[in-house]
């Protein structure tokens, strides 16, 4: 009887508890004891879930105060200097907070994706750190699911590799020397482990399907026999997920118990390799094939083929079904979703749904057929939904295609542009702009309520985002703020917003995943073809300009962030989303222009988080990204000025693509990595405009003036200043009103001090 394992379940409970709890925490309003009490009720509450599911295998510690990545550094003591009240030893929640948050005297550490994934994790600062194990956090994990569920975990551990390759401060030739330092803090955790009765641990080393050389094997080497030697009772299954395993054949060689692979996401390359290569007897193959990120029914009999494939390999009791990457990913249940239509309910399966499948496919492994009926009988709610009109409108595959099959090319190339669009707009140097969003005070987030209530009436709703447009437009005149923005109070999420107003998207009631710390997001699903049905955002840019003489950007969201902050529809390819997302975007774009909006930014956050892991699958990723990008924006006129937007993640290695979007203005993120990015400009030179943001906004800190006319310092030496505008790192609308006042105006000032003292240089 083949056995069935989860690599993670969601945190946030099945109506965000998690989220509450943690904020309610840090506006002081729950002390540590509550708060411990409140998630330890939500875990259990997983846990349990898990466990009725019938799973054989049952992860631990997996759950997070905030994030996986930041409990690893704080579980070996790994606290930067500038929390200097930390002293070695257990670290306290207000410490742990403060990495993730900022506090008042230390800037928080950088966030950055989760490989391919919207989920974001904060980044191991190495340097100078003394590594400890302050607390064997899956012991205690483990100990209290059996105490009291009676559970007999595997404790999910995050490898050293990958803990290391994810971290910074440390120069590569430094690699091995700290993993020395660790691998004696790891061999402690799993002789614990093992001490305490532990039969199998969750090695998570998701870097393996990123490039592995010959020197990561070795180290692969080195880490699975420290750790069989500290444990040899103990079974270690080396866990892969998001793509095919780099180094199979080596791999399969390693000294472990078991390995985990990705056959959703990775299928082709890893089956691939088990055809190739086989696999060994004396391991255990876990074989991922619930996808653990999308949000659709799998094929089980397709599924259960791949496992009768795979059992051609492997001893029948050797072979584990499992979900493909930790379901953190998806969201918790599908049981609220009462509003969604029959055929699409049918078809969907959140993470609860997945343990189900999960269940279903492993009773029907190793039976005689019986339950192939069954099988069948579930596959038919995704072959239905393929058979609806929704899915294929004839007249938006016929222009999408029409108009992919154009060069998507700006009338003029940027020099001309930007001739013609310095002439008119007369900005001064170095201009001054935001990302987009204001605030989303409890106000504006009441009066969406009370409309969606119906308790206000359209009227009464559009009146309020008008004054909150006429105080801000007013504020930023105050300010001095050059190029000024409505302000998106009329917007919950930046995806959201647009999907309701385009065909093809659906939303659910609570759909909610984890994108970092207690932030969380309801992708929508675009389960169908993407069609423009009218003007989005016309109406409140257009009444922001008639309120001053400034320039106002138009803001919209663009075709590759709406498709990767979206669940999508798995009958087409990506690329063919793209390009619908693409032509109902161009639509909205010129009618802002016909509308005398003269700056459009166009927001793509998202781009690089879409970047295949694989290197060999980028190139032509991005292509078809970029290409989307500018078919959704080409067609303006020469002086209408189109702007974007990027942040999260690193973008030092596609600064070509960037380039190629042929965009005449980017803002980019850039003080969470503390200004590396900057450095990359230095050899890749930019001639477009950009603003690279010049203070975090992911905290509630005021940044001294100095910090900022720094980083504006560090990034002219790099970049063109008749080509370089000032700009926060990204939208405020997390962000309260007098810290966001406060730290405009002081980014005013630094873009004053900035204009004295280049002026002389520029002459
Ligand atoms: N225009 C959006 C905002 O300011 C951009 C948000 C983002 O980049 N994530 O909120
Ligand atoms: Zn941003």
């Amino acid at each position: 009887m083949a056995k069935s394992g989860v690599l993670g379940y969601p945190r946030i409970g099945e109506n965000r508890e998690w989220k509450k709890a943690l904020e309610d925490h840090w506006a002081g309003k729950l002390d540590e004891q509550e708060l411990d009490l409140q998630l330890t009720g939500i875990r259990l509450q997983h846990l349990r879930k898990i466990k009725e599911s019938g799973a054989d295998f049952i992860p631990v510690g997996d759950f997070s105060y905030y994030d996986h990545v930041l409990d690893t550094a704080v579980m070996f003591g790994i606290v930067p200097k500038r929390f200097a009240s930390y002293q070695g030893g257990a670290v306290s929640r207000a410490i742990y907070y403060g990495m993730a948050r900022g506090t008042k005297d230390a800037t928080a550490c950088e966030m950055t994706k989760w490989f391919n994934t919207n989920y974001h994790y904060i980044v191991p600062e190495l340097e100078g750190a003394e590594p400890q194990l302050t607390e064997n956090k899956p012991l205690l994990a483990y100990r209290e699911a059996k105490a009291e569920l009676g559970i007999e975990g595997r404790p999910v551990l995050l490898g050293p590799l990958t803990f290391l390759k994810l971290s910074k401060g440390y120069a590569e030739q430094g690699l091995d020397a700290w993993l020395d330092r660790l691998l004696p803090l790891y061999a402690q955790i799993v002789q614990e482990l093992e001490r305490e009765g532990v039969q199998w641990v969750q090695l998570d080393e998701p870097i393996l399907v990123t490039k592995t050389d010959e020197a990561d094997v070795q180290r692969l080497h080195k880490i699975c026999a420290a750790l069989t030697a500290a444990a040899p009772g103990l079974k270690l299954l080396l866990q892969t997920y998001f793509e095919s395993a780099e180094a199979y054949s080596a791999l399969i060689e390693l000294p472990v118990h078991g390995i985990g692979l990705d056959f959703v996401h990775g299928l082709e390359g890893n089956l691939a390799a088990v055809r190739e290569y086989g696999f060994p007897a004396d391991k255990v193959l876990g074989a991922g094939v619930i996808d653990g990120r999308g949000i659709w029914k799998a094929a089980l009999l397709d599924k259960k083929a791949l496992l009768d494939e795979l059992s051609a390999f492997v001893q029948p009791e050797q072979l584990i079904a499992q979900t493909s990457c930790s379901l953190l990913h998806v969201p918790v249940s599908l049981q609220k979703e009462t509003g969604l239509a029959p055929e699409l309910h049918a078809a969907l399966a959140f993470a609860d749904e997945k343990l189900a499948e999960l269940a279903l496919l492993t009773r029907a492994l190793g039976g005689d057929g019986e339950t192939d009926a069954e099988l069948a009988a579930y596959d038919e709610a995704v072959q239905a939904l393929n058979r609806s009109a929704s899915r294929s409108r004839q007249d938006i595959r016929t222009a999408a295609a029409a108009i992919a099959a154009q060069e998507p090319q700006r009338n003029k190339p940027f020099a001309e542009r930007n001739a013609i669009q310095r002439a008119k707009w007369q900005l001064p140097l170095f201009p001054t702009t935001t990302i987009g969003s204001f605030p989303q005070s409890a106000e504006v987030r009441k009066a969406r309520q009370l409309w969606r209530r119906g308790e206000w009436n359209a009227e009464q709703y559009n009146g309020f985002i008008r004054e909150q447009i006429d105080r801000w437009v007013q504020i930023q005149e105050e300010i001095g703020i050059d190029v000024l923005v409505h302000g998106e109070f009329e917007r919950t999420d930046m995806v959201e917003f647009f999907g309701e107003k385009l065909a093809g998207f659906v939303f659910t009631k609570n759909g909610w995943v984890q994108s970092y710390g207690s932030r969380c997001v309801k992708p929508p699903i675009i389960y169908g073809d993407v069609a423009f049905e009218g003007p989005m955002t016309v109406e409140e840019t257009r009444y922001a300009q008639s309120l001053t003489q400034r320039p106002v950007k138009g803001m919209l969201t663009g075709p590759i962030t709406i498709m990767n902050w979206s669940f999508v529809r798995e009958d087409i390819s990506r690329e063919q989303i793209a390009y619908q997302l693409a032509y109902a975007l161009r639509q909205e774009v010129e009618a802002l222009e016909a509308a005398g909006i003269g700056m459009i930014q166009v927001d793509e956050p998202a781009v690089r988080e879409g970047l295949p892991l694989k290197a060999s699958k980028q190139a032509n990723y991005l292509e078809w990204a970029v290409r989307a990008f500018r078919l959704a924006t080409c067609t303006v006129r020469d002086e209408t000025q189109i702007h974007t937007h990027m942040c999260y993640c690193e973008f030092h290695d596609m600064i070509d693509s960037i380039d190629a979007m042929d965009a005449d203005v980017i803002s980019i993120e850039t003080s969470r990595s503390h200004g590396e990015l900057i450095g990359s400009f230095e050899v890749n030179t930019y001639g477009k405009g950009i603003g690279l943001g010049v203070y975090d906004i992911h905290s509630p800190r005021v940044p001294e003036l100095n910090e900022m006319t720094g980083m504006i310092d560090r990034a002219l030496a790099a970049l063109a200043p008749e080509l370089f505008w000032i700009n926060p790192d990204c939208g405020l609308k997390t962000r309260g009103y007098q810290e966001t006042v406060a730290s405009l105006q002081r980014m005013v000032e630094a873009a004053h001090l900035a204009r004295e003292k280049y002026k002389q240089v520029l002459v």
